[in-house]
């Protein structure tokens, strides 16, 4: 039940004034709130809210950045009145028109890219550069969108009938409420938004809680392009807040599809809620990926991949590289280079472009990865780095943890199964091909996976029935990141989601197969002979 919680409301006027650092990056996006709060609701006349009020704080610094106004249930109600009044119109737009707008996104994304990127490593806490590609993904799928637009087609089938002929016919869905997750705080919405959009959807945007600027500062410029098209901005519609928000989106009946991303725990309920009332749902959930690594493999190119995997955005990306399978052979040579790897790692200020390992999102991740380090001490692992919380110079504040390496005593623990959020790599020693795709596929999760090898035997293997039950299957590639033009999801605990490329538009439709006689005689199918 979506309640307003008094009790969450801040009472309290945000009239510190802001470091120049974060002052920079949201004033070059026009984001200061000169000590008011922004509104967090955009239903394509104007912006408001007036429910509760979440805080956006910086990981880095713990400076507070801002506060945003999300809706009260009454509003919540009339965002989805006008996103469904919006899509009403919308639907009637033809395809390519709607690609054209999207075109026009692209540029004024492109435009700001580098600003928002900023933003992104400002609010979430990711390096620069991978803030700033955050954005070239969203951009990606524009331009891929744009294509689709004039390639969505559907099918002409061969009729049994004479003069009979069938068509598959993909029509806009309706209304597509987007879940998203803290770590992904532009681009999972850019997946979503860029093939609900040329589909003919209205789409309604509840980010996480704790990056309400980047949604506004996106949507924002969203709006801008469609209100100078005449497009009602309804079908772009933002809503932020929290988990009562989720909720009342996956309840309600004029949401056709929630396209959600986040934990596997919130998942599970999402996915109950929304097939509960026979609605659309399209599940990205936790990764919990492995690399393996064969005796042929060339190390100088899978150290650094899986260094990149492992500590890249602090280990918070779904495709992260959590477990790492060493042939017996080259595990030594290995371990001795990324070990250097580590020791260099430049750790702070994810603004700064030299920085490799900014801070952890907030508190909780910091708790959990501090846990997990304290477990593997209790179970016997073998730490080769890290394992602690830092405080780097000048980030008393920040959520810096140690990035860490360990070797668990055996792959019977549980600590294997599990997705955690935080830059802790387990290693284990394997002598056959088989055993590492076995461990690889014994984990409740299904995303991504990769293997290092020259051996064509060994690739045939791992990508065929045999071989990986992932989602994503590399080969001499890291398994963490993925370009726009293949579907993007994962298998089994992962949700079994597809977004971003591929086939995937094809769920943001609905399809109809229309049979169409135009002869002067009515046959049944099959040769059903009915008459009297
Ligand atoms: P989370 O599950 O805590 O939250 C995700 C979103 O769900 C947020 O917007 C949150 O407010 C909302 N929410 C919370 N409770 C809800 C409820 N009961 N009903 C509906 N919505 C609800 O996840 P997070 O901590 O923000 O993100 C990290 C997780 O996301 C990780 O597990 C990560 O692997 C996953 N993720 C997956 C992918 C993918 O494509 N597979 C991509 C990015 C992140």
């Amino acid at each position: 039940m979506y309640r307003l919680a008094r009790s969450l409301r801040s009472s309290r006027s945000f009239s510190r004034a802001l470091s120049t650092r974060a002052s920079n990056v949201l004033s070059a996006l026009g984001l200061e709130s000169q000590g008011g709060v922004l509104p967090g609701v955009y239903t394509g006349r104007g912006w408001g809210g007036t429910g509760n009020v979440v805080a956006s704080k910086c990981p880095t610094t713990g400076e507070h950045l801002a506060d945003v106004t999300t809706a009260t249930p009454a509003e919540f109600h009339s965002v989805i009145e006008r996103s469904r009044e919006a899509f009403h119109s919308f639907r009637m737009l033809p395809a390519p028109r709607r690609g054209e707008i999207l075109r026009q996104i692209r540029e004024a994304l492109a435009a700001k890219r580098d600003s928002l990127g900023a933003l992104v490593s400002l609010e979430m806490g990711k390096i620069l550069s991978e803030g700033i590609g955050e954005v070239q993904e969203f951009i990606d799928i524009c331009d891929y969108a744009v294509g689709l637009s004039r390639m969505m087609n559907g099918q002409v089938i061969a009729s049994e009938r004479p003069g009979h002929t069938i068509l598959e016919v993909p029509n806009p869905l309706g209304l597509v409420a987007v879940i998203s997750a803290f770590n992904f705080p532009v681009a999972v919405y850019g997946w979503n938004l860029a093939l609900s959009f040329v589909a003919g959807n209205a789409t309604l945007w509840k980010p996480a809680p704790s990056t309400p600027l980047c949604s506004i500062a996106v949507t924002r410029i969203v709006a801008e392009v469609l209100e100078k098209n005449g497009v009602d901005g309804g079908v772009a519609a933002l809503i932020t807040g929290g988990h009562e928000v989720g909720e009342a989106l996956c309840e309600s009946e004029h949401v056709t599809m929630v396209s959600f991303t986040g934990s596997e725990h919130i998942g599970a309920k999402v996915g109950r809620k929304v097939q509960g009332r026979f609605g659309k749902v399209l599940l990205e959930l936790g990764g919990n990926n492995a690399s393996i690594v064969m005796p042929d493999a060339d190390l100088s190119l899978a150290v650094p991949s899986v260094f990149f995997g492992a500590v890249g955005t602090a280990g918070q990306r779904c495709t992260s590289t959590r477990r790492l399978y060493l042939h017996r052979e080259i595990a030594p040579r290995f371990l001795d280079a990324l070990k250097k790897a580590y020791a260099q790692i430049p750790t702070g200020d994810p603004l700064v472009s030299s920085t490799l390992l900014g801070p952890l999102h907030n508190q909780n991740a910091v708790k959990a990865y501090h846990k997990a380090a304290m477990h593997l001490h209790e179970v016997g692992a073998e730490i080769l780095v890290g394992g602690k919380v830092k405080h780097p110079s000048g980030f008393d504040q920040g959520n810096f943890v140690e990035a860490t390496i360990a070797i668990p005593p055996s792959q019977d623990l549980d600590l294997w199964k599990r997705e955690l959020f935080a830059p802790i790599l387990n290693v284990a020693i394997f002598d056959e091909l088989d055993q590492a795709i076995e461990w690889n596929n014994s984990v409740p999760q299904g995303l991504s996976s990769s293997i290092w090898t020259k051996d064509i035997r060994n690739i045939g293997k791992f990508i065929g029935p045999s071989g990986s039950d992932c989602g994503i299957v590399n080969v001499n590639v890291g398994n963490s990141g993925a370009e726009i033009g293949a579907a993007f999801g994962g298998n089994k605990r992962t949700g079994w989601g597809r977004e971003s490329g591929g086939d995937s538009w094809k769920q943001y439709v609905r399809w109809s197969a229309c049979t169409i006689n135009s002869s002067n005689e009515a046959p049944l199918a099959q040769g059903v002979n009915f008459s009297l």
